[in-house]
Parts: C-alpha cells; sequence; structure tokens
C-alpha cells in the first residue's frame, strides 16, 4: 500500500516519482466495487500507475473507468497508453473530447505549441483510444462507481472539453486545472492559461459553479487537496481577475509580452513571500514560471479577439 495515500474516504493518491517528466499532474483512485482512476498524467505515467494500482483495494480489475479531467498532456496524455494497460476499463472524457482521444492528431500538434515539438522524448506518445472503448460524458451525469457515484459537471474555459468529478461519498471535487494550481507548501493558488487561447468568461463561469455545488473538499490536480474550499474558490476568483488585468493593462500601455509576464510572476512571488516569508521563492517560481509567458499570449489572443487589445 506504499504506493497509495487515501486522502478521504476511499479516495487515494497515487505517489510516484518520475524525473523523467518535468511537469505532472496528480492521478487519483476512487476506489468503488467499479473504481475510477482520474487524471492519467503523460504516458510516461502509465506503468507506475498500473503498478500503484496493483496495491490499491480493488487491484487492476476493480478499475472500470479512467476519467481525464482534461486531455493537455499532463493531464490525459497518458489516456491511450492507460487503457492498453487496462482492457477492462471505460475511458469516460466530456464529449466534446471524444474525436480527439480516437484521433489525436490534432491534440498532437497544439502538444507540440504548449510543450515543445520533442514532448515524446520527455512525456512519451500520445496513442488513441479505441473507439468502442471510449464513452462520452455529458454534463450532468452520473457514473455509478458501485457505492459511491461520481457526477459530471462541465467546466470549460481552461479546456474547451474541460470537466470535474463531484463524489457522492465525501463531496470531494475533483477540479482539473478550473480554478488553477494550488501550491500546497505555500498555500499559494495560481491561474492556469494554457496556449492555445483559453476563453476567460467561461473560466469565471466555471468557477461559479463550483462554488455553487459547495463541495467539502477541493482536489487538485496540480498539486494537492484542501478542505479549505471557500477561500480557496474565492482566491481563485481573485487571482484569475488580478492576472488579467495586470496582462491586458501591460500590453495596452505597449509593454512586451516578456514584460507582462515578469510582472505576473512577480505579482505571485510577493504573494507566496506574504503567505510563507521563510519559504525559499524558487520553491515557487520553479514550479510555474515557466508557463507565466505562454500565460500571457493565451490572454493576448483571447483580449485580441474581443477588441480588447
Ligand atoms: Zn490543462
Amino acid at each position: 500500500m506504499s504506493h497509495l495515500t487515501e486522502i478521504a474516504d476511499g479516495i487515494y493518491q497515487l505517489r510516484f516519482t518520475l524525473d523523467q517528466a518535468r511537469f505532472q499532474s496528480r492521478v487519483y483512485l476512487v476506489a468503488g466495487n467499479r473504481g475510477a482512476v482520474v487524471e492519467t498524467g503523460p504516458a510516461i505515467m502509465a506503468p507506475s500507475i498500473v503498478e500503484a494500482l496493483r496495491a490499491s483495494p480493488g487491484g487492476l480489475d476493480g478499475v472500470a473507468f479512467i476519467v481525464p479531467t482534461h486531455l493537455h498532456l499532463d493531464h490525459g496524455g497518458g489516456v491511450g497508453a492507460l487503457a492498453q494497460a487496462l482492457p477492462g476499463a471505460t475511458v469516460v472524457a466530456h464529449e466534446r473530447a471524444i474525436r480527439h482521444l480516437i484521433d489525436p492528431s490534432r491534440l498532437i500538434d497544439s502538444t507540440r505549441m504548449a510543450f515543445g515539438h520533442r514532448f515524446e522524448e520527455h512525456y512519451g506518445p500520445i496513442v488513441p483510444v479505441a473507439p468502442e472503448r471510449v464513452h462520452p460524458a455529458a454534463d450532468g451525469e452520473m457514473l455509478d462507481l458501485g457505492g459511491r457515484k461520481l457526477d459530471v459537471v462541465y467546466t470549460p474555459g481552461h479546456a474547451p472539453h474541460h470537466l470535474c468529478l463531484l463524489d457522492s461519498r465525501t463531496r470531494a471535487m475533483f477540479v482539473g486545472e478550473s480554478l488553477g494550481h494550488y501550491l500546497p507548501d505555500t498555500g499559494l493558488l495560481v491561474p492556469s492559461i494554457p496556449l492555445p487561447m483559453v476563453d476567460l468568461k467561461a473560466i469565471f463561469r466555471g468557477i461559479n459553479r463550483i462554488q455553487r455545488l459547495n463541495p467539502d473538499m477541493l482536489i487538485f490536480s496540480q498539486f494537492g487537496h484542501s478542505p479549505d474550499t471557500e477561500r480557496l474558490i474565492l482566491e481563485a476568483k481573485r487571482a484569475m481577475a488580478a492576472t488579467s488585468r495586470i496582462v491586458l493593462s501591460r500590453l495596452r500601455g505597449g509593454g512586451s509580452e516578456q514584460e507582462a509576464a515578469a510582472l505576473v510572476l512577480a505579482h505571485y512571488a510577493e504573494r507566496a513571500s506574504r503567505l510563507d516569508p521563510q519559504g525559499p521563492l524558487t520553491r515557487f517560481s520553479g514550479a510555474w514560471a515557466g508557463t507565466t509567458l505562454q500565460l500571457v499570449q493565451s490572454l493576448r489572443d483571447y483580449f485580441r479577439k474581443r477588441d480588447l487589445l
């Protein structure tokens, strides 16, 4: 059981360290008669996930569902590889994600944009899932795990096909990247705004929806969980608003994208040092700094499309 940490009743975080993968998201198991793996990370993680699942209460046969919150490389890049290793499991994704699971060619193109042309060397390949292994999930659908259910909550914005899952037994909610990245060491929440362009309005609608559902625990794919749900949901709104304000005002003032990215980074470095004055800032900036330029470019495209820039 050393690979598993139970973080709520029957919800396990799968633990392993992979030096090769520079970006990771957490992987969770919701145990039931028909259990669900939530998130897969990139393909390079699949063998370690299988090893951890072998030690889980239901073993490999206890996994009936593989559910990525969305298909970005660090969340669902390994869906195809894990599906091959778990032939009895059904891949559940939002209906808008299904065609990319079956034919990942466009997904591979956008992954190259976000993670570089040689992403496969670090993260493993994105491989297709056979159509008969896939179940398209609609908003409001319930996945019956036997003894508990997972409600599918459609929260586009970060990605057009992003979904969250609310567990009926614990009222814990898997929020993927809808609220941003939570850095448990500092308690800091930072926005997650990837390329290509995000939908900022949809992100706020998604956050409001999570707030209305009033979960008892938030389970982040990056990088932890917290029962401090009300504060973190408000913080997610504040962070998203502050970040877009900083970027819009700098670009409108003629600043470069690099300058806007540096300002965003400085904003969160300052917040991190306030939350954890003793903590080395490298701990924060190392985890997130590399993504700030993409964040600026994604917001730039969003603002341009709406004639705000
Ligand atoms: Zn993502």
